[in-house]
């Protein structure tokens, strides 16, 4: 088997400052990808390119964006293809996951999630869409979560968020499916990052559980008895992005150790 090329391709990959998206990213550049990482945090997206070895810092790029705000989403992808030209690669990885008893999830909380978890899925889809139409070629994966696969308790918000991205993922799948562009979704089990972290934080002090305590209930899920790493699931992401991967679309891949059977 040949190692994945995407030498001339323009990958974009959303939250591409931390966890993840930091992997993902890692691995397009490694593939030969030139990558722009968008986020809110335009420190936090510069730090994250200096990691990168010099040859590879040069072909990215760094756009600070809410997701959620289609304005600015816009010009942020007009932004991106100024420097690095069309995009062929769309990574829908941005995200955030707030947990609330049901009877206490307001209004507020609710539609965070969707914003961040779903409209931004939607916006930048969007501002992609088009220019993959006409060169009748595309790459788009979203980051969902086995939230999008099943249901947990005290995550409804964001449950309901990731389970609309996978119907998202599937609609656009079958629309596109002559025209040379693939939609998939990989879905994460519980993963060693900044936002698993907030969440152990979030258990700790609201249950009399310790750290560790908190991660062995949430390892348990895991058939594996363990957190997936970012690696993990940047590695299911660049597979999807192969051009060997063209017949698989409208999926949604659990990189979860085997929670979701
Ligand atoms: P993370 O390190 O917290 O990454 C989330 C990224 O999203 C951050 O870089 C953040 O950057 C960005 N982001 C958040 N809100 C944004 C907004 N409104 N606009 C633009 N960027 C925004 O956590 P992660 O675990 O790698 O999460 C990545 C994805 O994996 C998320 O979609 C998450 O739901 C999914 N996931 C994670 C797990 C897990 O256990 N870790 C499991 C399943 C699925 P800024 O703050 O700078 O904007």
């Amino acid at each position: 088997m040949q190692a994945t090329s995407l030498a001339g391709r323009h990958a974009v990959v959303t939250g591409g400052g931390s966890g993840i998206g930091a992997a993902v990213a890692a691995s397009l550049l490694h593939a030969g990808a030139r990558v722009t990482l968008m986020g809110r945090d335009l420190q936090r997206l510069r730090t994250q390119r200096d990691r990168f070895t010099a040859e590879r810092r040069n072909t990215v790029q760094c756009i600070a964006v809410d997701v959620t705000q289609a304005d600015a989403v816009t010009v942020a992808f007009d932004e991106a293809r100024k420097q690095h030209d069309e995009i062929d690669i769309l990574i829908n990885n941005a995200g955030q996951a707030q947990s609330s008893p049901f009877a206490q999830t307001d209004m507020a909380l609710w539609q965070r999630m969707l914003d961040v978890n779903l409209t931004g899925v939607f916006l930048c889809t969007r501002a992609v869409l088009p220019s993959m139409l006409e060169r009748q070629t595309g790459r788009i994966v979203n980051v969902a979560s086995t939230a999008g696969q099943t249901g947990y308790a005290y995550v409804a918000a964001y449950c309901a968020a990731k389970h609309g991205v996978i119907g998202l993922t599937r609609s656009l799948a079958r629309e596109v499916a002559t025209k040379g562009i693939t939609v998939n979704a990989v879905c994460p089990g519980y993963t060693e990052t900044e936002l698993l972290h907030a969440s152990l934080a979030n258990i700790t002090a609201t249950t009399s559980r310790s750290d560790q305590q908190a991660r062995e209930a949430l390892q348990r899920q895991n058939p594996q008895r363990r957190f997936i790493e970012p690696d993990e699931v940047a590695h299911t992401v660049l597979w999807l992005c192969a051009p060997e991967s063209a017949s698989i679309t409208g999926q949604s891949i659990s990189v979860s150790g085997g929670e979701i059977l």
